[in-house]
């Protein structure tokens, strides 16, 4: 037996940082980086008698992201205590929901068709962070990030590979992203997903024992995750193993998994209605009102792309795969009005500079109106291809102006295509025994026509202009 004669089975757990100004239940600061323990206070570090009070723009987020993911919403949601006891959780107890969630259902469509379903989003608050420091020193607690607002988005156990488990996590993302939901920076642990997987023989109907693997905050990490721990569940059950429910931690360095501890179910965290929070009424006016605001999300705007500005699909993938290339790239289009130039100003220049400095805003790379006077002066002709990647190069990173620098450095002629043709014309009617000799000569005609350009212009005209006119008009004549 081998791998191929088992079904994997895979449910995922997502959490994703909201994007507040303020946590969920307090006025402290929702931002990543400050001094630990800096944004904290009586109520999301839980000491006695201090009242959560929930932040509605969280509840409104979380509404929203319910929508982009085709959920229902819940019209009455209530919040409960979820008991445990660790050290990045300093009231003892965590505040999630269980029973009545905000958001029921809905799901995700992968590029194969696969249908992903959810099983729900709930809101939540996050714990503090832990670091590990070393033995003699021990761990590092900071509770900024206590209290913070989360979504939980759970899945149904519909994904049954590693690929599609990423696919889905991508797109998920983009819609929160794009949502302006969540900015999920995943390297800052602002996504971060939990896989349950088991696996079973091939077609039969029963399900294995799942593990858990907790807190991956990278895709191929979840990848890798994946593949590695249903190899390792095959593996023991040809052994003669017996799995055991249990959260296990994933490990990269290694590529290896771990068992942490033996799984609780629900029951052991002893839910109960919070006392200190009322139920929530979602009324038909947020619900309507949220999804008539609804921004397009990156499916939308692709098929947009590709339907209305006719760009090929392979661009339009690539444009929409950050919320802030989409944003870029229609910031450029509303000064210039051709999809396809500036996509492939985009694609090629702009994304090529975006691997070498790391940034969210294409701007820091090159700024919009820069772009749209470079790909200008090359439609109209006042530069050539070659001299505008050459501006493209000395404008990056800086804030010059295209135009200026382009002048001072000696790129733009002033010279304009219309001139040139003028200047041409004029020195082919005043040498007409020089056009005759082309058919017998060419390349000494054309030498002395080049010549008279360039001693008319001074010397400003450029040859990669000048010649293609020179060799069309020239081919013109009879
Ligand atoms: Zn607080």
């Amino acid at each position: 037996m081998s791998i191929k004669d088992f079904d994997i089975t895979i449910g995922l757990e997502i959490h994703a940082e909201l994007n507040t100004n303020t946590k969920v239940f307090c006025s402290c600061k929702n931002e990543f980086g400050a001094e630990p323990n800096t944004n904290v206070c009586p109520v999301c570090i839980g000491l006695p008698g201090a009242l959560p009070v929930i932040n509605r723009k969280a509840v409104e987020l979380a509404v929203k992201a319910g929508l982009c993911m085709g959920c229902k919403i819940s019209p009455l949601t209530i919040f409960e205590r979820k008991n445990y006891f660790y050290p990045d959780l300093s009231k003892a107890y965590q505040i999630s929901q269980l029973q009545k969630p905000l958001c029921l259902g809905g799901g995700i469509t992968l590029d194969s068709g696969k249908f992903i379903r959810l099983n729900r989003i709930h809101l939540e608050e996050d714990a503090g962070k832990l670091t590990h420091v070393n033995s003699t020193v021990g761990s590092l607690i900071d509770y900024n990030r206590g209290g913070v607002p989360l979504i939980e988005i759970v899945t149904e156990p519909d994904i049954t590979n590693a690929e599609d488990a990423v696919e889905f996590m991508m797109k998920l993302r983009s819609n929160l992203v794009f949502g302006g939901i969540a900015e999920c920076r995943m390297e800052q642990g602002g996504m971060r997903c939990d896989v349950n997987l088991s696996v079973k023989p091939a077609g039969s109907k029963v399900l294995g024992t799942r593990t858990e693997m907790k807190n991956l905050n990278s895709f191929k990490m979840v990848g890798r995750a994946i593949d590695y721990e249903a190899k390792r569940q095959v593996e023991a059950i040809e052994n003669g193993e017996k799995i055991i429910q249990q959260t296990r931690k994933w490990d990269d360095n290694k590529g290896k998994s771990f068992a942490m501890r033996n799984k609780e179910e629900a029951n052991d965290y002893r839910y109960f209605p919070d006392p200190d929070i009322l139920a929530i009424k979602v009324g038909n006016k947020l619900v309507s009102e949220t999804k008539l605001g609804l921004p397009r999300l990156s499916e939308q705007r692709k098929n947009y792309y590709v339907t209305e500005l006719k760009l090929p699909l392979y661009d339009a993938k690539i444009l929409t795969s950050e919320l802030f290339i989409s944003n870029y790239f229609e910031e450029v289009l509303k000064q210039f009005d051709n999809a396809k130039i500036v996509s492939n100003w985009i694609m090629t220049e702009v994304l090529r500079k975006l691997k070498e400095k790391e940034t969210n805003n294409l701007n820091d790379i090159i700024l919009v109106s820069n772009l749209v006077q470079i790909i200008k002066m090359v439609e109209q002709k006042e530069i050539t291809r070659l001299s505008a990647k050459e501006l493209f190069e000395k404008v990056c990173f800086t804030k010059l102006d295209a135009k200026e620098t382009a002048k001072t450095g000696g790129i733009l002629t002033g010279i304009s295509e219309n001139e040139i043709i003028k200047i041409i014309d004029e020195a082919l009617a005043a040498n007409p025994r020089a056009v005759e000799d082309y058919k017998t000569e060419p390349d000494k005609v054309i030498k002395f026509f080049m010549g008279q350009v360039m001693r008319k212009t001074a010397g400003a005209a450029k040859v990669e202009v000048a010649m293609p006119i020179l060799q069309k008009k020239l081919s013109e004549q009879k």
